[in-house]
């Protein structure tokens, strides 16, 4: 029988009637003949809530403890979830991480999926049960409760539909489709129909939230098609795959990201061996640097800037200050009223002029680029906080003119 491994997220489960909806449109597809294993994450703002709780009682809490706390999220859904299809008379089975044999590293907060070995999920589709399986967690090699990082149940869902051998993983959300910006901020956003792996993974790796990054990365490893479609039903979604029905647009999405610091240090020495003992440091901690920007030496200085994910900032000042007598450095500047502005598309590859254009977007919006990155599919620029939104809408509308904006 066809196996279809369906996601819900936060948005989709809120409240009661939210859980009901999601019981319908489940039950459905069993109805129709199709296994059913699906992948739920906590409800609401369920893991702020309970992150909150945390910081009220203890600052810093301690990685472990924090993904005990985390993963009781996904458990209240998937209890929810069976209970209301259990109303429809059809059998229900739910299962935590462990119990659907995710096996991950023991890298609490963000651990990776190591296997899946899903025969607890097999039993219960043998059964004949929907099953419906916690995201966004695993077991570690201590038998620890670990977590996946935010957004980890999209990770969750493609694990399975891998290690099944799925026809589709469909991720249902509040939005009905990919879009070439936030809908919800870029009125003139279209939808597109199909994406590819790289491009979607650039996107979501540069802050369109509406899949993880990871989840495209393990799709792409494992070549699982994902849809990305509506919690209310409808059309078809967004396929997310490996060759793309391109339709002629040079630019696929533009996205934001202003989980991002811009840490600066000013009056470095200007000689062979800094850049490599500073990198090599924060290398050292996992610390992972994005944008790079170093000034051309005046007398013996030079200045050197880089972007940091914005809860790295802390430990990255605290590991600066214990290196400053190395580094020499006369002042260290953090910037946290920052974002990243991206443009992706495979085409831009062969396109000269889609910098000049993007450059051309901002300025007219007089917009001050403060950094500068650019890859093969890529441009991201690094800007105030405060004129993110009207960067992505200008940048867009620059790239797509809004009559090539509709179907
Ligand atoms: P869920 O709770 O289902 O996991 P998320 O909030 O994580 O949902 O992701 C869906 C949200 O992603 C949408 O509400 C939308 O605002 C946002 N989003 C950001 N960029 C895009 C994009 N390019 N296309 C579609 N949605 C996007
Ligand atoms: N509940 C987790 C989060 O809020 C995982 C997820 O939603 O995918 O990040
Ligand atoms: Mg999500």
């Amino acid at each position: 029988m066809e196996l279809i491994v369906q996601k819900f997220g936060g948005s989709s489960l809120a409240d009661a009637a939210g859980v009901m909806n999601v019981a319908r449109v489940v039950t459905d597809t069993y109805k129709s003949g199709k296994d059913v294993v699906v992948v739920v994450s906590a409800q609401g703002d369920t893991t702020d809530d309970l992150i909150s709780k945390a910081k009220e009682l203890n600052p810093k809490p301690s990685r472990r403890e924090m993904d005990v706390l985390l993963s009781a999220g996904e458990q209240i859904s998937i209890a929810l979830l069976a209970m209301a299809i259990e109303t429809m008379d059809i059998p229900v089975c739910s299962l935590l991480g462990w119990q659907a044999g995710f096996q991950t590293n023991s890298t609490y907060g963000s651990a990776r999926i190591k296997t899946v070995s899903g025969e607890r999920i097999r039993m219960e589709i043998d059964k004949r049960n929907i099953v419906i399986v916690a995201g966004f967690q695993g077991l570690c090699k201590y038998d620890d409760i670990t977590t996946l990082g935010r957004g980890g149940s999209d990770t969750s869902a493609v694990a399975i539909a891998a290690s099944l051998g799925a026809e589709r993983c469909q991720i249902y959300t509040d939005v009905d489709g990919i879009y070439t910006a936030d809908p919800r901020k870029v009125k003139t956003a279209k939808r597109l129909n199909e994406i590819t792996y790289d491009e979607m993974l650039e996107l979501a790796t540069l802050g369109a939230q509406v899949l993880n990054n990871r989840s495209v990365e393990m799709a792409k490893k494992y070549n699982v098609e994902i849809e990305v479609l509506s919690n209310l039903g409808g059309i078809p979604g967004t396929i997310v795959k490996e060759v793309a029905n391109v339709e002629k647009m040079l630019v696929r999405g533009v996205t934001k990201d202003t989980n991002v610091a811009r840490i600066s240090i000013i009056g470095v020495p200007d000689e062979p061996g800094v850049a490599f003992r500073l990198f090599g440091k924060l290398a050292s901690k996992n610390v992972n640097v994005d944008i790079i920007l170093q000034s051309v030496g005046r007398g013996n200085t030079k200045d050197i800037a880089f972007t940091v994910c914005k809860d790295d900032a802390p430990a990255v000042l605290e590991l600066l200050d214990d290196s400053l007598e190395f580094l020499k450095g006369n002042e260290i500047v953090c910037d946290t009223a920052v974002a990243k502005v991206s443009v992706v598309g495979a085409g831009m590859e062969t396109h000269p002029g889609t910098a000049s254009k993007m450059f051309g977007a901002l300025f007219e919006n007089d917009i001050n680029i403060q950094m500068i990155s650019t890859s093969e599919i890529k441009i991201s620029v690094l800007i105030d906080v405060h004129d993110a939104d009207r960067a992505v809408e200008a940048v867009h509308n620059a790239f797509m003119p809004e009559d090539s904006c509709r179907d």
